[in-house]
């Protein structure tokens, strides 16, 4: 069996990043752009006013002059407002184009209104709250690059310089598809033996959560025929994740029946608690996950490669979760020989960041799933480590280029 980086490393060796399309602005939200964006314009497109105050000329300023006379009104999206000579001003709204002569904004704050003019209890440094034309950007500034998520500062940055649409990375497809005779749609009444397919769901959302556009097959019975049809149909798509069947059980046909599909094996097995026995292949260019059917075991082993994988597919450089450095509050075990993901809450104290166990931790108990705020990342030197032990958690939300530390 490998490490966790080995398994990761050959997963990610497989990926050839997919295709592009252009999409309206909107539509890009949470996809990954495909190509440099430059901007087509400045920011800001002309000199304005930072504040509401009086437009005037800073030599005035720096001459001494505290008294100006107000001869014209200017709000934001006024433009051609009248040169400005010597001791004039002019009332100025946040965002209006700056008058020709005027170098500075006297913000309202500081003046006292008089007949037809206005008094300055303190003047500003000549040029102060002004916004110059292109001090943000200018044509041709590298707005995102190649493989950056678009998000909504992203959405709002393109949006200022009138970018209508861009490319970004076709969403991998993903065919979802759970096994065992066992399994019963919700909706559907249990009988004596059965229980819900709940791994579909996950999958889903997970698929969704990664940038990935799920494609659901339903659910395969533990028959080799039938699994080797629905299997068949999965490898049509970029990405295969198959849920239970790749254990040692009589009745796990999935290895068997990826191999008679002509899927290439790379691994199977991974020292890891849940998880141990993933199956990864690939045919031609789709990635096949074959993850355990336990439920906790199928997300856990989602985060860990699946994940990354999606993303890396959609040219995507954050591909891991951030993690904390965290302390132990209560001893914690890892399994023998393999490194243990525990789930786990997080909480601030005295300054540290410290994490307690979810619960029970069977990799069939989706509550210690639903309640973790990470996965403690547990070496397998452990029996039992002593509470205050610093161990790194791995999130489940966010993205990052830095991959946490896995051991060996
Ligand atoms: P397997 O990996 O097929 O041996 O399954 C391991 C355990 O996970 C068994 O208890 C299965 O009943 C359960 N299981 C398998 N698939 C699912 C699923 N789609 N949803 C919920 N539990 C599952
Ligand atoms: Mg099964």
């Amino acid at each position: 069996m490998i490490g966790i980086d080995e398994a990761l490393d050959t997963v990610l060796a497989e990926v050839e990043p997919l295709g592009s399309e252009r999409v309206p602005l909107l539509e890009a939200l949470g996809r990954a752009c495909a190509a440099d964006v430059v901007s087509p314009e400045a920011v800001p497109g002309f000199t304005n006013s930072a504040m509401d105050g009086f437009a005037v000329r800073g030599e005035d300023l720096a001459g001494g002059r505290r008294e100006f006379a107000v001869v014209a009104e200017i709000p934001a999206g006024r433009p051609n407002a009248r040169h400005l000579f010597a001791g004039e001003s002019a009332k100025i709204m946040t965002g209006a184009p700056l008058p020709p002569g005027a170098d500075t904004v006297v913000p309202v704050e500081l003046t006292v209104a008089l007949e037809g003019g206005v008094l300055l209890t303190e003047a500003p440094a000549p040029g102060s709250n002004v916004r110059l034309a292109g001090e943000d950007l200018a044509p041709g500034d590298v707005l995102l690059e190649r493989g950056d998520r678009v998000g909504p500062a992203e959405i709002g940055l393109l949006a200022s310089v009138g970018v209508e649409a861009l490319a970004v990375a076709r969403r991998p497809r993903v065919a979802v598809l759970a096994t065992g005779s066992e399994l019963v749609p919700p909706g559907q009444p249990l009988a004596p033996g059965q229980i819900r397919n709940s791994n579909s769901f996950t999958a889903y959302a997970q698929v969704l959560g990664a940038g990935g556009d799920p494609v659901l097959l339903g659910i395969a019975p533990d028959d080799v025929a039938e699994t080797r049809r629905l299997l068949a149909a999965a490898l049509e798509q970029d990405v295969v994740l198959t849920s239970g069947g790749v254990s040692v059980g009589e009745f796990d046909f999935v290895k068997q029946v990826q191999e008679e599909l002509g899927v290439e094996r790379r691994f199977w097995g991974v020292k890891t608690k849940p998880g141990k026995p993933l199956a990864f292949g690939v045919r031609g260019g789709t990635l096949v996950f074959g993850v355990p059917g336990n439920p906790v075991a199928a997300m856990v082993s989602f985060e860990l490669y699946i994940r990354p994988a999606l993303l890396a597919l959609q040219g995507r450089r954050d591909l891991y979760r951030p993690y904390v450095v965290a302390r132990a509050a209560e001893p914690v075990r890892a399994a023998k020989g393999r490194t243990e993901l525990r789930r786990c809450r997080l909480t601030r104290e005295g300054g540290a960041w410290s994490f307690t166990t979810t619960g029970p931790q069977g990799s069939g108990i989706l509550r210690s799933m639903a309640l973790a705020d990470g996965l403690a990342i547990v070496p397998t030197r452990h029996p039992a480590g002593p509470a205050g032990e610093e161990l790194p958690v791995q999130l489940l939300e966010g993205s990052t280029t830095q991959r946490p530390p896995y051991p060996a």
